[in-house]
């Protein structure tokens, strides 16, 4: 009974070590599923969430492969760090969050990370209450 249920938490939980070039937003990426797209440049892809936890909630992810945040900070190369942090100020003016958003990133099993490609979520539209509900 114990081992059937650590193989099922095992098999939910994603692999943020080594890329895998089949998750959902590495398709995003290559088009094969669609998006709706809010921001867009040469580093960065910014895109609605398709359950979205709020009135705003946006993803923003680089178009380069990383697993996680911690993945990002630690590989990715200084000028798309910079370039990743300046597109949420501009997704955030595309939508007009004059009153303030919330930025979140899942790190992990714990985190609660379930696509093992490096995200944050913007989120707005309303006051957002507490960190942890
Ligand atoms: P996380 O739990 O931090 O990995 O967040 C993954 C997010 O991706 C969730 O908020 C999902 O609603 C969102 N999501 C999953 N598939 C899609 C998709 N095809 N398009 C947009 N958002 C998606």
């Amino acid at each position: 009974m114990m081992f059937w249920k650590l193989l099922k938490k095992e098999l939910r939980m994603i692999d943020i070590e080594k890329y895998n070039h089949n998750n959902i937003f590495a398709k995003v990426l290559r088009k094969e599923i669609p998006s709706e797209l809010v921001y867009e440049d040469q580093d960065v892809y910014a895109f609605k969430d398709i359950n979205p936890q709020a009135p705003i909630h946006v993803l923003i992810i680089p178009k380069k492969e990383f697993c996680s945040l911690d993945d990002f900070c630690s590989k990715a190369n200084e000028k798309i760090v910079l370039s990743f942090m300046r597109s949420i100020g501009k997704v955030a003016k595309i939508l007009d969050l004059k009153d303030g958003y919330r930025v979140i990133s899942n790190v992990g099993h714990f985190g609660g990370q379930e696509v093992p490609h490096f995200h944050i979520h913007l989120l707005g539209g309303k006051a957002l209450g507490k960190l942890i509900g």
